[in-house]
């Protein structure tokens, strides 16, 4: 991806370096193998899904480290994908005569407090709505790239696509909707649903792909396979089948890698907000 020298978002809080200390807070081994099944590609915490269990905020003692170069080149990453994302919700909203609010995010390492409660690295990128923030340790893109054999720029921007994904569903009412869904059918029936919010968001990574393209030109040869990748690779079954060694099909909360695929490829090539209905529509 074509990403160096690039505008950069102003949006991105860069807590590392001053949080860099592993803190064991509440849930144990087990709420930390809960939060990795359910979140490993950007669930969403706290009030949003009722399967965690948060811990209270916390104040953690804070220590400063310089960021290496290394360090700052990823958080450069960060920050020029994020400004794509804001160029292309900023059109897309104005289109449909709406205004973009957009999102913050924080770059931590390890361990921060979050509008939605603690949040660990182990949880994964995820969204919070309370404050709407998307949350990102970077040791995530390590995972990817070693346990999960997603590598690449272009995978690393599809993860932070799909959460800004789910700002975006935020932005529209789409996520409030279906929490207001929750308790109003069976545990299993609702994380039908919750799948189906998964797979939109991948939807719109890929539509801010196809957009990012047409006004920036960001892809190099490769990207979209790098991103078809990572969004395969990230799909429940793998995720599942690695860490327990079977699936679980009543907690899925992403969607199967060939649901997550299709989703993505179905934006990238449309572009179209309205081919997105993942709630309706069939599986492309
Ligand atoms: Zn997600």
């Amino acid at each position: 991806m074509r990403w160096r020298d690039r505008k950069q978002s102003t949006n991105v809080e860069d807590r590392r370096g001053t949080t860099g200390r592993k803190i064991a807070v509440g849930g144990g081994l087990g709420g930390i193998v809960v939060v990795i099944l359910y979140l490993l590609l950007g669930g969403n915490l706290g009030e949003n899904n009722p399967d965690l269990q948060l811990s209270p905020q916390v104040n953690i003692p804070t220590e400063s480290r310089p960021l290496t170069a290394e360090e700052k080149d990823a958080g450069e990453f960060v920050s020029v994908v994020l400004a794509d994302t804001e160029d292309v919700w900023n059109m897309l909203f104005e289109r449909q005569g709406k205004s973009y609010l957009e999102p913050k995010l924080v770059l931590f390492t390890d361990f921060t407090t979050s509008g939605c409660g603690a949040a660990q690295s182990a949880s994964g990128p995820f969204y919070c709505s309370q404050d709407r923030t998307v949350y990102l340790d970077l040791g995530f893109f390590a995972e990817m790239q070693e346990r999960l054999q997603a590598p690449g720029d272009f995978a690393m921007a599809y993860v932070i696509a799909h959460e800004v994904g789910h700002h975006v569903q935020d932005q529209l009412g789409i996520m409030e909707r279906v929490m207001s869904l929750r308790g109003q059918m069976s545990e299993r029936e609702f994380n039908q649903v919750m799948v189906r919010l998964e797979l939109q968001a991948d939807f719109l990574a890929g539509v801010w792909a196809y957009h990012a393209q047409r006004m920036q030109d960001i892809l190099e040869e490769g990207d979209i396979e790098e991103g078809i990748n990572a969004a395969g690779a990230v799909g429940d079954d793998r995720v599942q089948r690695m860490t327990q060694g079977y699936i679980v099909p009543d907690a899925f909360t992403h969607g199967t890698s060939k649901q997550r695929t299709s989703w993505f490829i179905k934006g990238l090539k449309s572009g179209d907000l309205a081919q997105g209905d993942t709630f309706t529509m069939t599986d492309p």
